[in-house]
């Protein structure tokens, strides 16, 4: 989950032209999973419906934040198995996702994590044996699902910082259906959500953030029912000797990735999805990012590299807007 630190991360996507429009809108701001969030729904019905959204995301929260003792998840790292059915729903699907980016998503690294100790008030650069004696319990392979009863392979513990926010994102465009909303905005902080269109019918606009400097962008999407999702280097690090060690780590490493891009932008049709597309293709880099695009077929994404360029899909051609006075150079992906 995401701990202390991350609050600057919180605004990622800058949502525009929320306004201006003639149904009743409601607004609301949730903390949760350590992160600031904004809700905002349009109908007759949307503040009762962003009230159960919040009661939702509070409920995610409190079963997956591995940080919090009584957690589904804390269970899960602490006593090496747990029974829980909508847990096992979500990791059989985070499995799958693992498989799917070749291990580049990873949900087992949570020891890996805590050794370089993100999130905390003392980050360190942990040894090379350190790394090297935790790397043989991470694997998506070292968890046994059998029905709601799910296994731990000893030493292997999980953290599902790089998905959680998708699927709550997920969570919470569903129940905003079913209480009859058809016309809202979910930001996650980094995690957004357009149910719909804009009342008026056109599309939602989305800034997508510069990476280098989070008070500007660099395009626009436009876009509706749909989410979209950003990892980037600049949501949590810590630097020592000159070096910026960031929170998105390599699994063949143990590592901060190094894969030559500062952020990865998924778009999708499902959250769950986004998000953890998000973390992966930041960490396999360009080239290898854009086979899983051609081979999977149902995501497009953005990439801005440390070289100063942008590139992105062409299922975007349409819909996403470069800033060309950002000072990045634009590439569609061929
Ligand atoms: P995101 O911001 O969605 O890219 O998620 C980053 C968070 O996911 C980190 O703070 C970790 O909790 C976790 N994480 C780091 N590296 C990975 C990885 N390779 N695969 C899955 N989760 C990761
Ligand atoms: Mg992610």
């Amino acid at each position: 989950m995401l701990r202390r630190g991350s609050l600057c991360a919180a605004v990622l996507c800058v949502l525009l032209c929320l306004c201006a429009c003639a149904q009743p809108s409601c607004s609301r701001t949730v903390y949760a999973m350590d992160t600031v969030m904004t809700l905002t729904a349009y109908g007759k019905d949307a503040d009762g419906a962003l009230a159960a959204a919040e009661a939702e995301l509070h409920r995610l929260d409190a079963l997956l934040d591995r940080h919090s003792g009584s957690s589904a998840v804390a269970s899960l790292d602490r006593d090496g198995q747990v029974s829980s059915r909508e847990l096992a729903d979500l990791l059989i699907r985070a499995k799958a996702l693992s498989s799917l980016t070749d291990g580049a998503f990873e949900l087992t690294l949570a020891p890996v994590i805590e050794a370089w100790g993100f999130g905390t008030d003392a980050p360190r650069v942990p040894e090379d044996a350190e790394l090297s004696a935790l790397l043989p319990a991470v694997g998506a392979d070292r968890i046994s699902i059998d029905g709601e009863q799910i296994a731990l392979a000893p030493g292997t513990q999980i953290d599902l910082g790089g998905i959680a926010k998708g699927h709550a994102a997920d969570a919470v465009c569903a129940l905003l259906v079913q209480q009859g909303i058809s016309s809202a905005v979910i930001d996650l902080g980094g995690d957004v959500g357009v149910l719909g269109t804009k009342p008026d019918g056109t599309p939602w606009r989305i800034a997508v953030k510069d990476p280098a400097d989070g008070s500007q962008h660099i395009g626009v999407l436009s876009a509706a029912d749909t989410f979209v999702v950003t990892s980037g280097i600049y949501e949590r690090f810590f630097e020592q000797d000159g070096v910026r060690y960031h929170h998105i780590i390599d699994p063949a490493t143990g590592r901060s990735a190094q894969s030559g891009l500062v952020s990865a932008t998924v778009i999708c049709a499902d959250g769950t999805d986004a998000d953890a597309l998000s973390t992966a293709v930041f960490v396999m880099g360009a080239e290898r990012a854009h086979a899983l695009y051609e081979t999977v077929g149902s995501f497009e994404m953005i990439l801005v590299t440390d070289d100063g360029r942008v590139l992105y899909t062409k299922g975007l051609a349409d819909s996403f807007e470069p800033n060309r006075e950002s000072g990045y150079a634009y590439e569609e992906l061929a």
